[in-house]
């Protein structure tokens, strides 16, 4: 579709199509990764008590706050964190303010969908690396001139996960180029790159507070990283939007951060649950790829995944199907409360047998 009173530039955007948010409440949800936990009470007691008169004043606009809560959690400098509204817009800044150069930027052919996106709205050059055959990156092939490295760790939507060993070398490889670690699945069984920082000025590592902390619906995201990278991303944003997270996300950040014990529950709960179902599916033949993410990625010899797909939905269960080669016959399942990963394997086992 496009319309004479659009720009050029607009009616050639390839947006990014996120997972269904269906209003049918009954519906077990397991199509877009949220966590099945709500945020911890410490964080919706924050937000009430940001919910004032001083709503009437903008938020403070480096939301310095938030940035130092984040900088001792992880041991860094305020000046090593930068925040947006949700780790989208933060990779969108970087895109647009560290990955522009002559050479195409690198990331995987089966990667997070939003990177070919970004490239087409900032006009950035890339070339995808296939994964091999059982869907793992090789970190061998991004050792290539570049214009930059986007790494999902763990990726999306396999789950699988690389050694820190893994991301140095290709940081490395790239010295002179910026290298984006994106790491919102880390906390469900990874180690975060954030520790190689210190020895690496050109990594820039993103995180959300969208899934493992449970604020999916505020908008919260972050990079840590070199100031002078952490510098071009305000620089950027103060090219856009002072005030990318308004005072209740603030607040709810900060809580988010203090209340360490809340998530540390609900991640290992998540990766509970994980190998529990990991275990069902591989009885009901799945082949499951191994996973450090609060999903998996699975897929069965003798299902066709589209049909599958459609069958749960008729059972009021969604996952996420990919009708794109080579994962054309994996689903991905977002790991959901108990209950709801019961729910499901019943239901595939009344599919399948
Ligand atoms: C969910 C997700 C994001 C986006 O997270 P928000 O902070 O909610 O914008 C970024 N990267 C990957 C790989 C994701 O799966």
């Amino acid at each position: 579709m496009s319309s004479p009173l659009w720009s050029d530039f607009v009616g050639h955007l390839e947006p990014y199509v996120p997972g269904e948010q269906p209003g049918q409440a009954d519906l077990v949800k397991l199509n877009t990764n949220e966590n099945p936990y709500g945020p911890s009470p410490k964080v919706l007691s924050a937000i009430k008590d940001a919910v004032s008169d001083e709503l009437r004043l903008y938020p403070p606009p480096g939301a310095d706050e938030l940035r130092t809560a984040i900088a001792d959690y992880y041991d860094l400098q305020q000046n090593q964190v930068f925040v947006g509204n949700g780790s989208d817009e933060v990779l969108a800044h970087t895109f647009n303010g560290l990955l522009d150069h002559e050479l195409p930027i690198l990331f995987a052919d089966i990667t997070y969908s939003f990177y070919p996106v970004y490239c087409n709205l900032y006009q950035i050059d890339h070339e995808t690396v296939p994964l091999d055959d059982a869907l793992c990156l090789r970190v061998a092939d991004y050792a290539r001139p570049n214009g930059g490295v986007v790494l999902a760790n763990p990726n999306a939507p396999t789950g699988r996960l690389l050694t820190l060993a893994e991301i140095e070398t290709v940081v490395e490889g790239s010295s002179d180029r910026v290298v984006v670690v994106d790491e919102a699945y880390i906390d469900f069984g990874g180690e975060s790159a954030v520790s190689l920082i210190e020895r690496h000025r050109n990594l820039l590592v993103v995180q959300t507070l969208s899934k493992s902390r449970s604020l999916a619906g505020l908008r919260i995201g972050f990079a840590m990283g070199d100031s002078e990278l952490i510098e071009a991303l305000e620089r950027v944003k103060n090219s856009f939007n002072s005030y990318p997270l308004d005072r209740l996300a603030i607040a709810a950040g900060i809580a988010a951060f203090a209340d360490d014990e809340y998530f540390q529950n609900i991640c290992a709960a998540v990766i509970r649950d994980r190998e529990a179902l990991v275990v069902r599916l591989l009885e009901l033949g799945f082949e499951v790829i191994p996973s450090a993410a609060n999903f998996v990625f699975v897929r069965h010899s003798q299902y066709d995944a589209a049909k599958l797909s459609r069958q749960l939905r008729d059972k009021n269960i969604i996952v996420r199907h990919f009708a794109q080669a080579p994962v054309a016959q994996y689903l991905r399942i977002t790991i959901g409360t108990e209950q709801q990963m019961n729910v499901l394997v019943d239901a595939l086992t009344t599919i399948i047998r």
